[in-house]
């Protein structure tokens, strides 16, 4: 008997091959997803008369608000002419809510003010101070893919929309459930094609003509969010998020809103500080950090392909959470102290 002990001690002292360790990973992985959408699940069907009731409530209620609103930029402001507003108002929307979004993280970058912000920052050695001439280079570069590429591309976009049969008219303005139903399509076409033309565009041949010019800023900030090479700003910034709608035959106002936070999204994505109850940017700084880790938006596909890996073996992974406190992640989760050079 106590012999079998020990072998049943050396057994469990052994380290488990890389090959189970991973299955371990991908087990432990499955069984935290299912008790967090169990979780998600049970708290949505306790609750769910009550969340219904007022979503129909503000919803219902304010539906015809919503139709006012869109009668009135539909009919007053584009005088009910489709391709002035699928056109005119679709890059409006686009270009003022990026600079909306954005002017104050590039005042935040260049005059390191207010100071109360700089706490967040991520990688905190970088650009302090920012380099101006790259800064104007950038800027001017986005605001070349926000024109000369971004002009054709929502006439095109248009053209195409209209022969899916997607609408304008303030009737068909569609329900809350289908708006939210579709933003996760929207949201998951994005991943997908994103996902594969960043890691096309990561391929050793391609790399230094196209993608380096994105990756020339290894700690990013927000506009470098559209800071890419006019081929790469087509292909992985402008084609992903326009398929959704376009797949789907949307409404022109809930292309709109998942154009929005979209954009929204991928400025806190590149910002380069951590704020409080924003989405964390962790794992997309942890990319321009390291160049061959976290291609995706949503990290579905990267956990699926092994290209997250490292990121989930570091403090960033760690601190890849929502902040809900004021207190700053580099300081409740430090950096592990380098070792001294011998
Ligand atoms: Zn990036
Ligand atoms: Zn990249």
């Amino acid at each position: 008997m106590p012999e079998m002990d020990s072998n049943e001690d050396k057994k469990m002292m052994a380290p488990p091959s890389p090959a189970k360790r991973r299955a371990i990973q991908l087990v432990d992985s499955i069984k935290k997803g299912l008790v967090v959408i169990g979780t998600a699940l049970f708290i949505f069907v306790c609750a769910r008369n009550s969340i219904h009731w007022h979503i129909q409530k503000f919803w219902g209620a304010s539906g015809n608000f919503w139709q006012n609103c869109w009668q009135k930029i539909h009919v007053n402001v584009f005088g009910e002419d489709d391709l002035l507003i699928g056109v005119v108002g679709t890059l409006v929307v686009l270009i003022s809510i990026f600079w909306l979004a954005n002017i104050g993280l590039v005042i935040l970058e260049v005059t390191g003010r207010p100071k109360a912000l700089l706490k967040y920052k991520i990688q905190e050695d970088k650009n302090v101070p920012v380099d101006k001439e790259k800064l104007k280079k950038a800027v001017w570069l986005v605001i070349f893919n926000q024109t000369v590429i971004g002009i054709p591309f929502v006439c095109i976009a248009y053209y195409v929309m209209k022969w899916r049969g997607c609408t304008f008219r303030a009737e068909d303005l569609p329900t809350f459930h289908w708006t939210l139903c579709e933003l996760i399509i929207f949201s998951l076409v994005e991943e997908v094609f994103f996902y594969y033309s960043h890691r096309l565009f990561h391929h050793r041949l391609i790399y230094k003509h196209i993608h380096k010019v994105h990756h020339e800023w290894t700690a990013p900030i927000g506009i470098i969010s559209i800071y890419a090479h006019p081929v790469e700003h087509v292909f992985s910034n402008l084609i992903p998020p326009a398929l959704g709608p376009i797949f789907m035959g949307s409404h022109l106002a809930s292309a709109w809103l998942w154009f929005c936070i979209a954009l929204l999204s991928t400025t806190v994505a590149h910002c380069g500080y951590h704020f409080p109850l924003l989405p964390s940017p962790e794992a997309h700084d942890y990319h321009h950090f390291k160049f061959t880790q976290n291609y995706g938006v949503l990290g579905v596909l990267d956990r699926l392909h092994g290209t997250d890996n490292q990121f989930r073996a570091s403090k960033q992974y760690q601190r890849h959470v929502l902040l809900l406190s004021l207190a700053p992640l580099t300081e409740q989760i430090p950096d592990s102290p380098k070792k001294k050079p011998e």
